[in-house]
């Protein structure tokens, strides 16, 4: 199985690389460090240095920082413990009318707004759209996943995590803001 160096899998992850290049790996087998060097790559784009135990979606992730598991965005926006849904932590634009629909469709028939409305879920902090959900009004906010750290570490990387505890932060029975402001030097 031909393997990548960590350049390459960065420059996949920025979408530097030819079309061609990237359909070739995408549609070949993963190596099996593929997910490290992915990591590797995420540390390396972010200002900060609190090591990533996940990424959750381009400018999100699982973060260990200070003992605690946190979702942090790029910028350095903490969302608060990575076993609460951090679109919570948001600010959230609801588009439901036909002209906030058109804003994103321009060109074509946007759905019925009394029957589904998009949510897009920015960072507080830096403005950048982090995530979209299509939902019916009303509808609960979406835990996209909760991933299980410890034993995909320990079952599938063979590299248990040193502070796995399963336990919830002291943040999340407090009662006060699971937020904090971007710091960029932890
Ligand atoms: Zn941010």
């Amino acid at each position: 199985m031909k393997g990548y160096d960590r350049k390459t899998i960065g420059d996949l992850l920025e979408g530097a690389l030819p079309w061609q290049q990237t359909k070739q790996i995408m549609s070949s087998y993963k190596d099996d460090d593929r997910f490290l060097k992915a990591l590797a790559a995420h540390q390396m784009r972010v200002p900060w240095k609190a090591r990533i135990l996940l990424p959750l979606g381009e400018n999100l992730y699982i973060v260990l920082k200070e003992g605690q598991r946190v979702v942090r965005c790029s910028c350095g926006f903490v969302f608060g413990d990575a076993s609460r849904n951090w679109k919570l932590g948001a600010v959230v634009l609801v588009r439901k009318t036909r002209q906030e629909l058109e804003e994103i469709y321009p060109h074509a028939d946007v759905c019925d707004g009394n029957w589904m409305e998009l949510r897009e879920f920015i960072c507080p902090s830096c403005a950048t759209l982090l995530e979209v959900e299509a939902c019916a009004p009303g509808y609960p906010i979406v835990e996209d996943f909760r991933p299980d750290l410890d034993a995909f570490y320990s079952e599938w990387l063979g590299a248990p995590l040193e502070d796995a505890s399963g336990e919830a932060s002291p943040n999340e029975h407090g009662g006060s803001s699971l937020s904090q402001p971007p710091d960029r030097n932890t």
